[in-house]
């Protein structure tokens, strides 16, 4: 086994300590990559306060994951020590089920491995540990090619936030002459902006915070609705094609319904611990709405997103943190004061 450094929850709700702990060794298919930096995801923050199911404690979070290769086994074929490379939220999945020979692992139909907080029973029966450490040991097949041309850290959230709202533009096939509106300026929020604007859409940014005028000005969205704002509100009601819905906490589905036109459809990638209701049926049936739901994606599709982001130089708008300051960072997570991801240089571990 290989030693390695972390920041962990001992157990829910545990505020996060350094520990020691160990990952296994490079396997004949295994890249090990020493962690530079990773992105902090609201799910992270969800996972050690179980919020939605039971963690598997000690808990290291973290799947924004970049840094440099520095080991591969002998049947790796696409990376070589030095290269840059990426995890994202799959540790694993069966490699079997027609989801997985599809590319669409995350969908796996025995159940995917996710990159913390699981145990791998299709390897070793071992838990998987996160990205805030110093190194990881990760398949080949699960490791994602990072772009030299794209500023690293910056890259990080990519690795989640950035396939999680790319995902769903490309599956219901956003586009030009559709207007989007991006519910929740946030980490998933910030990138579906920038994703919405690159594949031509007209994107709308509905937020609970005023002060985020002007940031959305300067990513380029084309309004900023304020959802307190009755006045603001009266002129999108009826409008939109899609609502991307990153929002963490609970809020009004009725509400946000009212704002779709004809056949809009309302996708959640946020995760609400208490899930969603939706009181009127008569919303859904007169204007033929739909509400979907979509996961991060496989393997395939965010190495897509990584090089459409190489291509069109899209990376997160960052801050960047020492390890030690994760807690202040969750509290301004918590208090939607995030801009607009929060990535941890792993150098100050
Ligand atoms: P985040 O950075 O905290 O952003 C969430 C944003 O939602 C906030 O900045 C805020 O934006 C808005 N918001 C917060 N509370 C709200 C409320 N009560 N009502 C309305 N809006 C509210 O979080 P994130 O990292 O982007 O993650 C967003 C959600 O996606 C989380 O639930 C996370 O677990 C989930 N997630 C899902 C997947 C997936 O696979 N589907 C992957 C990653 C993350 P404004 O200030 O603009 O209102
Ligand atoms: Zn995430
Ligand atoms: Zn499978």
């Amino acid at each position: 086994m290989l030693a390695a450094k972390g920041y962990a929850a001992q157990s829910a709700n545990a505020t996060l300590a350094p520990w020691d702990f160990e990952r296994r060794d490079v396997g004949p298919h295994d890249v090990q990559i020493d962690i530079l930096y990773c992105g902090v995801c609201h799910s992270d923050l969800a996972q050690i306060n179980n919020e939605w199911f039971p963690g598997i404690f000690p808990m290291i979070p973290g799947h924004e994951i970049v840094g440099r290769v520095v080991k591969v086994g002998e049947h790796v074929k696409n990376f070589k020590p030095g290269d840059l490379a990426g995890v994202g939220t799959l540790a694993n999945s069966c490699g079997k089920c027609s989801h997985c020979e599809d590319g669409l692992e995350v969908y796996c139909e025995n159940g995917v491995i996710p990159t913390y907080n699981g145990i791998d029973r299709y390897r070793d029966n071992l838990p998987t540990y996160g990205g805030y450490s110093n190194t990881i040991v990760t398949d080949e097949s699960f490791t994602l090619r990072i772009s030299e041309k794209l500023n690293l850290a910056a890259a990080a959230p990519l690795l989640c936030a950035g396939i999680t709202t790319y995902s769903p533009m490309k599956h219901w096939k956003v586009g030009k002459g559709h207007k989007v509106a991006v519910l929740g300026l946030g980490g998933l929020g910030h990138m579906a902006v920038k994703f919405g604007i690159a594949l031509g859409a007209e994107v709308t940014i509905l937020s609970t915070s005023p002060h985020k005028a002007s940031d959305a000005k300067k990513l380029g969205a084309h309004h900023f609705v304020v959802t307190s704002n009755a006045e603001e509100v009266e002129k999108v009601k009826a409008s939109f094609d899609f609502i991307i819905d990153t929002v963490s906490a609970e809020h009004d589905f009725d509400f946000y319904l009212s704002l779709l036109r004809l056949n809009g459809v309302h996708i959640l990638v946020g995760i609400p611990p208490a899930g969603f209701t939706i009181k009127s049926v008569g919303m859904f049936q007169l204007g033929r709405k739909s509400v979907v739901g979509s996961a991060s994606g496989g393997l395939p599709e965010t190495q897509e997103m990584l090089d459409f982001c190489a291509e069109h130089n899209i990376v997160s708008d960052i801050e960047l943190i020492d390890m030690k300051d994760i807690h202040t960072a969750f509290d301004r997570m918590t208090r939607g004061d995030v801009k607009y991801r929060f990535v941890i240089d792993m150098a100050t571990l």
